[in-house]
């Protein structure tokens, strides 16, 4: 029998996610890609297996209850356990407003991707999850979440004044810490991480790293064993500030 481990990335046709698919899948990982979209999802898959990796694409639109329902129940279809769970989809609106003017609608479409999809994600997953000896769940947060990093004058992170983005951000390191104390018990770690600023057509590829570079926190957390951390925030640097 294949002692394949297997991970599902969310966000996964491009930018971080898909360096974080691909890191997973050069490490042998069978990798499941979540694309919203099918055809971006099918090209993304392509380029993988081009790669030489086992790799699948998942339909996944993590603010659609219904999309999250049946990936989940399609997934359990294809797999009896799944040992990686990363939340890598997110949006960023609104890089022009200051909070004063940033609408409701923006607002409310910024935490329904950032921050009620990873817990609608997790939820839905969490059988197939407590399936797998020891599963990993990655939050992908950013050092704009970080309320040490945006109080502190001497970080980069102070200078970003994004009310959705920031504070879904924020919002989605609770969530990570709260899955991270219920889910211990059952052996389940969830970590947080921040990518450090790279090049994506979130940010219009303005950034210091590649895809590549970025995906470097989120695999290490992916693949920690059983001595590896639970409820942390982490980055290249090790630790974060919350
Ligand atoms: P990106 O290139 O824009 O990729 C975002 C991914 O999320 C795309 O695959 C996108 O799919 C997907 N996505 C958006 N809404 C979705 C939804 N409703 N359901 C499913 N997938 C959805 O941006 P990125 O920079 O790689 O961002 C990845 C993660 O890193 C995000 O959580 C972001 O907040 C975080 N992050 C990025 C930076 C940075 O410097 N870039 C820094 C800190 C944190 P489509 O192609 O269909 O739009």
């Amino acid at each position: 029998m294949s002692n394949q481990q297997r991970a599902l990335i969310t966000g996964a046709n491009k930018g971080i996610g898909f360096s974080i698919a691909k890191g997973l899948g050069e490490l042998g990982y069978q990798v499941w890609v979540g694309s919203r979209d099918a055809e971006r999802g099918r090209i993304a898959v392509a380029e993988l297996e081009k790669a030489g990796i086992d790799a699948r694409v998942l339909l996944l639109d993590v603010a659609d209850p219904g999309s999250v329902e049946a990936a989940s129940s399609f997934l359990s279809r294809q797999i009896d356990a799944l040992d990686v769970l990363v939340n890598n989809a997110g949006i960023a609106l609104g890089f022009s407003e200051p909070p004063s003017e940033q609408s409701m609608d923006e607002l409310k479409a910024v935490y329904e991707v950032n921050v009620f999809g990873p817990v609608r994600v997790i939820q839905a997953f969490l059988p197939l999850l407590k399936k797998a000896e020891g599963a990993r769940v990655v939050m992908m947060s950013s050092g704009l979440g970080s309320l040490g990093l945006v109080t502190d004058p001497t970080s980069i992170y102070s200078t970003a004044n994004l009310l959705a983005y920031n504070s879904s951000k924020t919002a989605l390191n609770a969530v990570s810490l709260a899955f991270a104390k219920e889910l211990a018990s059952l052996g389940i770690k969830v970590n947080a991480v921040e990518p450090g600023s790279v090049a994506t057509d979130l940010n219009g590829n303005n950034g210091a790293l590649t895809p590549d570079e970025g995906a470097v926190s989120a695999i290490r957390l992916a693949t920690i064993g059983p001595d590896g951390p639970t409820g942390g925030f982490f980055g290249h640097d090790g630790t974060q500030p919350w």
